[in-house]
């Protein structure tokens, strides 16, 4: 067994249950004073657990948890004022709490981009949970980036596939798939819809 492998809190006992009922909730960082709150009006979509080191990840954490929803269902609540871009030339623009570091929300506004018009979102910050299970584990070797023992990847892809988390080290098939058809249909190789 391979239990001692910390992947991620939400899933290290098993994973979360869906409420088939969710139809959204708020995300809320770890400030005991003035928390931001980011609501989020619909399930969550392509939830999984991350190894990239750009991904926020809570303390103790190998792996972040991570989902996104599209950017007309998430408005923030409060505080948006402690909210700062980690990084403003990336791709994924992160706005983190500069209070408690919590990654709350992160938009993709680049025209023609695959993932245009949506935000990642951590999942497991939705109070009262009920949203939907992570179902694979993406760039799973990153994680040595971080300085994760490369000696331990083994136990760590056994863990990920006990808990029913197929390790991958790009994105899943599904999500490379769903990729690879928007940019062909952009370039006229695929009829588009
Ligand atoms: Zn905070
Ligand atoms: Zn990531």
């Amino acid at each position: 067994m391979s239990e001692n492998v910390a992947i991620h809190p939400a899933v290290d006992h098993g994973l979360p249950r869906e409420n088939p009922s969710f139809s959204g909730g708020t995300l809320v960082c770890n400030c005991a004073d003035r928390p931001v709150k980011v609501a989020i009006k619909t399930q969550v979509q392509h939830n999984h657990v991350c190894g990239c080191t750009k991904c926020w990840k809570p303390r103790g954490a190998t792996f972040s948890m991570v989902a996104v929803v599209p950017h007309t269902e998430l408005q923030v609540l409060e505080n948006g004022d402690k909210l700062k871009v980690v990084d403003p030339s990336a791709l994924i623009q992160r706005h983190a709490c500069t209070g408690c570091g919590v990654h709350m929300y992160g938009p993709v506004e680049r025209a023609g981009h695959p993932f245009d018009g949506l935000d990642f979102i951590h999942p497991e910050r939705l109070q009262g949970g009920g949203y939907a299970p992570p179902t694979f584990a993406a760039f799973v070797s990153s994680i040595i980036e971080d300085g994760f023992p490369p000696s331990r990847m083994g136990a760590v892809r056994a863990r990920l596939a006990e808990l029913g988390l197929p390790p991958y080290d790009c994105l899943s098939p599904a999500l490379m798939d769903y990729i690879s058809t928007v940019v062909a249909k952009a370039a006229g190789k695929l009829a588009a819809d």
